[in-house]
């Protein structure tokens, strides 16, 4: 199929897409009447000569005994001028009889399939060319005596009046096809018109629609229609478009602010250590601590990559992940972290199972759980971390007996940056991305990362992911 011109617009599309099954409709009913018109009328005029050619047969014309006088009778019966040109009786080998009275002034074809049909004693209806290539319509009709054909009777009627009247009628359709058309047309085209004015509204509001403005929104017009669905569909769309931005803009000034604080506390260092002449050791000082604050910004950078990588749902390596192996890793790391914390870490039930992912994100989405876990127990505190499989999907769970978090709060930590005031103010070390990142490579798994929590009973983070 060729495809549209790009400047015919859906208008114009369905307007002629319209007008074109208008005409096929119109055709196809033009060509079915003039078809049946046709049939009726050729019926009609088989009928008529059928019964004449009876009458004929029935008057026993012409071996009728006197004094009744048939061929006068049929003359009166069919007019003068049908008698003369239109009947004729021939012998059974399609001869005039002699010595019959001349019937039939100029002569009707008679052919071989007509005789054939006349030998078994079949009437032949058939459309030929008399005098001057007139169409008529003819019928050959034996007549049987006693079963055998004794005489053919012949009787024709000229088509011309119903050609005439076929003629008429097609040149009358010739006319309201175009009218039909016309008018079709120009009705489709004023109900696309009206059909799609609501589109051009709706895309001169969707063009005024910007990044910097995301408030405004798609009328709906309350039709309940096809288009009234679009625009909900394209609201919904600007709702939740409109909520990334807010998040990345809040994200944006969130990581600058995070960024700016040991900035501004390195410059500090820094302008202390210049202001006078120290001695070696107070340099080492200033520069141990400029380190520190580096390396909390290369921290928070390198957790600031990992966030976006991990939201952006890519996963870098994948295959199947052990999911006891996973749980065995954590341990190993967190009783490293808890060393010197008075914290206990161990291992609950860890039923083998595996997932399908990136071994090496998930090792991390677990650690930052058991790493918050460590940090935020108090000395004599427990940690436990244990994996199991149920129906369709896995489960690791970091269980700790810390402060707990308030259920306000418990959606809210999972956000970049938030840091509650009592972490705050216990632990300095972390950036309030380790959770977002958890999240989001749980979630880059098709899995879920939730905490259930009873404040100054601990807190139970738990990793669902669908079984490889
Ligand atoms: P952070 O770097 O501050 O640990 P996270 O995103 O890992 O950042 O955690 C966000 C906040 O959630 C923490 O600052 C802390 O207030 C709270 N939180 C996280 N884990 C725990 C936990 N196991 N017990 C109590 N509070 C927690």
């Amino acid at each position: 199929m060729t495809p549209w011109p790009k400047a015919l617009g859906l208008r114009a599309r369905l307007t002629l897409w319209y007008g074109g099954v208008v005409l096929a409709v119109l055709l196809l009913f033009g060509t079915l009447s003039y078809g049946v018109l046709r049939w009726t009328l050729l019926s009609d005029v088989d009928s008529t000569l059928l019964v004449v050619a009876q009458v004929v047969r029935d008057t026993g014309y012409p071996r009728a005994p006197s004094p009744a006088d048939p061929e006068a009778r049929l003359r009166a019966l069919l007019g003068p001028d049908f008698f003369d040109r239109f009947l004729r009786l021939l012998d059974p080998e399609g001869e005039t009889e002699p010595g019959l009275p001349p019937i039939g002034s100029r002569p009707l074809p008679l052919s071989e399939e007509a005789r054939g049909n006349a030998r078994r004693g079949l009437p032949t209806f058939e459309t030929v060319q008399a005098e001057l290539g007139e169409p008529v319509r003819l019928l050959t009709m034996p007549v049987m005596r006693s079963g055998r054909l004794v005489n053919l009777v012949q009787v024709g009627i000229p088509l011309r009046r119903t050609r005439e009247a076929l003629d008429r009628y097609l040149r009358t359709l010739l006319a309201l096809i175009p009218l039909g058309l016309g008018l079709a047309t120009a009705g489709g085209a004023l109900v696309a018109r009206r059909a799609l004015s609501p589109v051009g509204g709706m895309s001169r509001t969707a063009r005024r629609i910007t990044a910097e403005d995301l408030a405004e929104r798609i009328p709906v017009r309350g039709a309940g229609d096809e288009l009234d669905h679009l625009a909900e569909t394209l609201n919904a769309m600007l709702v939740r478009l409109e909520a990334a931005f807010v998040h990345v803009r809040r994200f944006a000034a969130d990581a600058a602010h995070e960024l700016r604080t040991p900035l501004t506390a390195l410059r500090g260092e820094l302008e202390v250590g210049l202001r006078a002449d120290r001695s070696p050791d107070a340099y080492r000082r200033v520069l141990q601590s400029v380190l520190e604050s580096v390396e909390r910004l290369v921290r928070l950078a390198e957790d600031l990559l990992v966030l976006s990588r991990a939201s952006a749902g890519a996963l870098a390596r994948s295959g199947p992940v052990d999911v006891e192996a996973l749980a065995l890793g954590a341990l190993d790391a967190g009783a490293g972290l808890a060393q010197g914390r008075g914290v206990t870490v161990r291992l609950g039930a860890a039923e083998p199972a595996a997932v399908w992912g990136d071994a090496m994100a998930l090792e991390r989405a677990l650690l930052n759980l058991v790493d918050n876990a460590v940090r935020y127990t108090p000395a004599g505190g427990k940690v436990e971390i244990s994996a199991r499989a149920t129906d369709g999907a896995v489960e690791i769970a970091v269980q700790d007996s810390g402060p707990g978090i308030a259920p306000a709060d418990a959606e809210r930590v999972f956000e970049p940056f938030v840091r509650l005031e009592a972490a705050r103010a216990t632990e300095t070390e972390g950036t309030g991305l380790g959770l977002a990142i958890a999240r989001s490579i749980v979630a880059a798994h098709g899995g879920t990362l939730t905490v259930e929590s009873t404040p100054g009973a601990g807190s139970r983070f738990t990793i669902r992911l669908p079984r490889s």
